[in-house]
């Protein structure tokens, strides 16, 4: 009676607001980050109170004088860290989308604590013991099957991360963490400064010959916003690279910007990544072995839906068997165009594009100045909402009394049934303070709070698309439109997850089914019809562009699947290692890719030194998970369209329930199979790209 009691004072007592926004309750609209209110010096204090909250919570449950179950320990720890998770969250978001000097160095002076505050909790005896008791008398306890999962993953995670290794190995594996936690930051800030650090500047117009007008736009305003106005500026985020590439008649021009973007990392300068990559890739080695795996890929493939190295190589092999001759007979018919033309030179990397683009427009007449009119970003979002709507019947609703991080930022809550699902936010443009690529993620993660209270996601997905100008509006590639597709699909995920605890997590190599699936909308008829309107006319787009749409989707596939497997291929050749060596970077690099005879006119997606997905994210070992996923979204869609209604409701419900709400609650094989009745085969992918 006495501890009710002074729980209802405590929760009766008003707590005086803090300064810092972290320790105080956020009263914004659905609980959205304060951003506005959260400064760089926040999160110092506001981490460090995080990991004493959490030591606090261990200890508690260490000191149970209960025998450990279910409840007191499993539980119990998937829900401690609240604190923590909350400033990660924030954290780890804008250091990615919106960093500054202040939060790298943040990131750099806590990564080395955090890492030792994770082992102080993986590498904790007693809490082990408790862990392992519960799973090893898991038949005693009556556990639903999302819990039987998550005391299985807890336990697992702990042998994973050292636990049962002896008291000397534990110290080695604290000290091999700490070292890759602070390499891991600085070879992502190197490869932001090195993004940033080169500028194509072009000073007069008659070096902007080949280029469509709406390009040379968008180079003017680069320049404009870098206070180098009545030049033009061409960067090495890819929508300002990629349409120079693809249109420049200025060879030398071309090979300079592409030179400097595969060079990133490998300058010889303060920002090289190589000594950085020899360290990462010796440390993981060294910390495979200590944990008792051949190597790095054992020991991260043993989590994944593909289990081994050999599997992964053979699948990626079968694939690049079938996608080399296409890319080599992509490289002859480029050849030949040069030779027609006249011109007296082998094909380069930096040609690619231009020949491509040249071969496209006679072959097909289309090229994606044609297109993006009708890509306004604004409409193709309306699309991929309308595409959910059908689906899900979720409903998307624009709010502007939401505190952001950057204007621009959209933010759109999303209902059901007159229902709150979540919170989405869209942040498209490049800049400075971004890293490359798109990714998705959460401020808030779906869940129960621990008194089985739902708590509602709060998903952030964010590119680096073609910008708006002076005079026009953000218009996307066919491209740029599937990337936000792609994120969209792992937004719908977050948004429609349906899950008690914590904590759970997708394997890799099957967190891209939810993405890759969504793809297969964009471009169908039905759905541009919907969205892809001109955005001056109001047009929708012609049906003999959405024809030739549809003819080009296999062109160049040679190129996207080879440049895309060298890289894969390069990441399973540096975590397949089962030794420590010296490794002397480039030479690596040339020899993997020389192994499975490359052509020198492509080069890997990611080379070594700028490969922030294996060195830096969460891809190591992972890389190939894209199209490995592939295999399964390419069935995947197949469910739908055998019903000859990509917007089949039945077949959406399952998606949903078996795959979306599921999140990492259960084996992914399984749940694939409960969606579609078998295993997928190889096929579907190899004939949507045209390779076989
Ligand atoms: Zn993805």
């Amino acid at each position: 009676m006495l501890s009710l009691l002074m729980l209802f004072i405590a929760g009766c007592k008003k707590e005086p607001k803090s300064d810092n926004p972290f320790f105080n309750e956020w009263d914004t609209p659905f609980g959205v980050p304060p951003f506005e209110q959260i400064m760089a010096k926040h999160y110092m204090p506001a981490i460090l109170k995080g990991f004493e909250e959490q030591k606090s919570e261990i200890r508690d449950i260490i000191t149970n004088p209960r025998e450990p179950d279910f409840n007191n320990t499993i539980k119990m720890l998937a829900y401690s860290g609240e604190l923590l998770n909350r400033v990660n969250r924030v954290f780890g978001a804008l250091n990615s989308a919106h960093t500054s000097d202040s939060l790298q160095a943040i990131s750099r002076e806590i990564a080395p604590v955090a890492a030792r505050h994770r082992d102080d909790i993986n590498l904790n005896d007693t809490l082990f013991r408790r862990v392992k008791s519960v799973y090893d008398n898991r038949e005693k306890f009556i556990l639903t099957d999302e819990e039987k999962k998550l005391l299985e993953d807890t336990y697992k995670d702990f042998v994973r991360s050292g636990a049962a290794l002896s008291p000397e190995d534990k110290d080695k594996l604290r000290k091999i963490n700490e070292e890759l936690s602070l390499l891991q930051v600085k070879f992502g800030q190197n490869l932001l400064a090195e993004t940033n650090g080169f500028k194509l500047i072009i000073e007069r117009k008659e070096d902007l010959t080949g280029l469509p007008p709406g390009i040379i736009d968008q180079a003017a305003a680069m320049a404009k916003s870098l206070n180098m106005e009545g030049k033009w500026v061409f960067t090495l985020q890819v929508p300002s690279m990629t349409p120079f590439l693809q249109y420049s008649d200025r060879r030398d021009l071309r090979e300079k910007l592409f030179t400097a973007y595969f060079m990133k990392g490998d300058n010889d300068n303060e920002f090289d990544n190589k000594e950085i990559i020899e360290r990462i890739a010796n440390l993981r080695i060294e910390r495979s072995k200590l944990l008792g795996y051949n190597s790095f890929a054992d020991y991260t493939l043993e989590r994944n839906m593909a289990k081994t190295p050999g599997k992964v190589f053979e699948f990626l092999g079968q694939v690049w068997n079938a996608a080399l001759p296409v890319a080599r007979a992509e490289a002859a018919a480029q050849q030949e165009l040069i030779n027609q033309e006249g011109g007296k030179f082998r094909l380069e990397p930096w040609d690619w594009w231009y020949y491509t683009e040249k071969i496209k427009k006679t072959k097909f007449d289309l090229d994606d100045e044609i297109t993006r009119p009708y890509f306004k970003v604004d409409n193709v979002i309306e699309g991929m909402f309308h595409v959910a709507s059908k689906l899900y019947g979720l409903t998307f609703t624009r709010r502007t009394d939401i505190p952001k991080y950057h204007p621009d930022v959209n933010t759109f809550e999303v209902t059901r049934d007159g229902k709150h699902v979540g919170i989405l936010m869209t942040d498209n443009y490049p800049r400075a303070s971004k890293r490359g690529g798109a990714w998705c993620g959460t401020y808030r993660s779906q869940r129960r709070d621990i008194k089985g209270n739902m708590v509602y996601p709060i998903v952030t997905m964010v590119t680096n698309s073609t910008p708006p100008t002076a005079d026009k509006p953000s218009l996307l590639t066919a491209l740029e439109a599937e990337t936000l597709f792609h994120e969209f699909g792992h937004a719908l995920n977050n948004l429609l997850s349906n899950i008690t605890y914590p904590g759970s997590s997708i394997p890799r190599d099957f967190v891209e089914l939810p993405s890759q699936i969504m793809e297969h909308w964009v471009l169908e008829p039905e759905v541009l019809k919907v969205y892809a309107r001109h955005y001056q006319t109001g047009e929708v787009i012609p049906a003999e562009v959405v024809e030739k749409l549809d003819k080009t989707s296999k062109f160049n596939m040679g190129f996207i699947t080879v440049e895309y497997l060298a890289a894969s291929l390069l990441d399973m050749e540096y975590h397949a290692l089962t030794e420590q060596q010296d490794l002397d970077i480039r030479e690596f690099e040339n020899r993997a890719m020389e192994k499975y005879e490359l052509i020198p006119e492509i080069k890997p997606r990611y080379r070594s030194t700028y490969f922030n997905h294996i060195w830096a994210g969460g891809y190591s070992a992972g890389y190939y998970s894209y199209i490995w996923c592939e295999v399964l979204d390419a069935d995947a869609f197949r469910a739908f369209k055998e019903t000859g209604d990509i917007f089949n409701k039945t077949v959406a419900a399952k998606f949903e329930n078996e795959i979306l709400s599921r999140g990492g609650t259960r084996d992914a094989l399984e749940s694939y199979i409960a969606f579609r009745g078998k295993e997928p085969g190889i096929d579907a992918l190899l004939e949507n790209r045209g390779l076989k």
